[in-house]
């Protein structure tokens, strides 16, 4: 039998991650399907677990100071609810899944499992988020790039707990995502593709643009986005091969059961085609 925690606040959830080994479940989307053993078999925990989803304090979205704080526990059904939630992450949430998984599913959840499909990442990536890591000791801020170091692994250590994530509240003109998959939402991206700009008298004044599910964590590359600052729309449109051959250099996508690498190259560079033709002024 699994001994389980249920406790009464975030600070008594780090106090029992202090004292010994324990599992977070959040919604358990994720773990219950790992961990899911024959049928008739509840899934199986080598050590105790602690449930945090109805915990108040990280369950809400607000705006702070010049930024937006959502809690790790937001689910996916309230982040599309919520006014603070930015408008491209809505987006993201809303090809996750069916409406199920999206009561239960944690934007924490999503972080912490650090899949390379994850859909929630490349908004956040492309928002420059950074995620709050709370032990007992101690509070850490780190970019969400910091967070994910491969597929599944992140720097969260043994005692702490993801609290929430942080975006910087800023406007963007442009907001493009694009998520393939077999089916429009109940299905693990094949590919997914973030292009956001913002415009200042015709020109690309910030512009960010991140690919997912085609390399071990999500592409993101300042550099080759800062070639395309300062450019109207219509210089940008004359730039599309170079900088698609600058992101095909980047992404490294795999064969895999649901696409091939070869799909999954060509569509990602297709979209960032069609993102950079839908700059005004191409
Ligand atoms: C049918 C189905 C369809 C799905 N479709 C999609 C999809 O379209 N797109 C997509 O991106 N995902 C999809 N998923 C995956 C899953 O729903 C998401 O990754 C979801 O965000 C996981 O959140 P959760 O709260 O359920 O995580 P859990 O399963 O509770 O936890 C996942 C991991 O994160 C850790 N964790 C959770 N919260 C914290 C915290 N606050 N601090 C520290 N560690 C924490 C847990 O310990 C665990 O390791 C799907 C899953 C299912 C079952």
């Amino acid at each position: 039998m699994v001994r389980t925690y249920r406790p009464q606040s975030f600070q008594e959830a780090l106090e029992i991650k202090k004292g010994a080994p324990v599992i977070t479940i959040a919604g358990g989307t994720d773990l219950m399907v790992k961990r899911r053993r024959s049928t008739g078999l509840s899934p199986y925990f080598e050590v105790p677990a602690m449930f945090i989803a109805h915990l108040g304090e990280i369950k809400g979205v607000r705006f702070d100071g010049g930024n937006i704080r959502i809690g790790a526990a937001c689910s996916f059904a309230v982040l599309l609810q919520n006014e603070a939630t930015p408008p491209i992450l809505k987006t993201a949430v809303s090809r996750i899944a069916s409406p199920a998984v999206r009561n239960m599913g944690t934007i924490g959840g999503n972080i912490c499992n650090a899949s390379p499909a994850g859909d929630t990442l490349p908004v956040l990536y492309a928002r420059d988020a950074s995620v709050v890591l709370k032990s007992i000791d101690q509070e850490r801020i780190l970019k969400i790039s910091e967070f994910i170091t491969a597929p599944g692994e992140t720097v969260l250590r043994e005692d702490e707990l993801l609290k929430e994530i942080v975006i910087p509240e800023k406007p963007f003109d442009v907001n493009f995502y694009r998520k393939v998959g077999t089916g429009m939402t109940n299905t693990i991206s094949k590919i997914t593709f973030t292009g956001i700009a913002e415009i200042l008298n015709g020109m690309v004044k910030d512009i960010r643009i991140t690919f997912g599910a085609v390399a071990p964590t999500v592409v993101r590359s300042r550099v080759n986005e800062e070639r395309l600052i300062g450019h109207s729309g219509k210089e940008i449109e004359k730039m599309i091969p170079e900088i698609s051959s600058l992101y095909s250099a980047l992404i490294n996508p795999i064969d895999d059961q649901r696409s091939n690498a070869f799909y999954r190259r060509s569509v990602s560079l297709r979209l960032l085609g069609h993102f950079l033709r839908a700059l005004p002024g191409c």
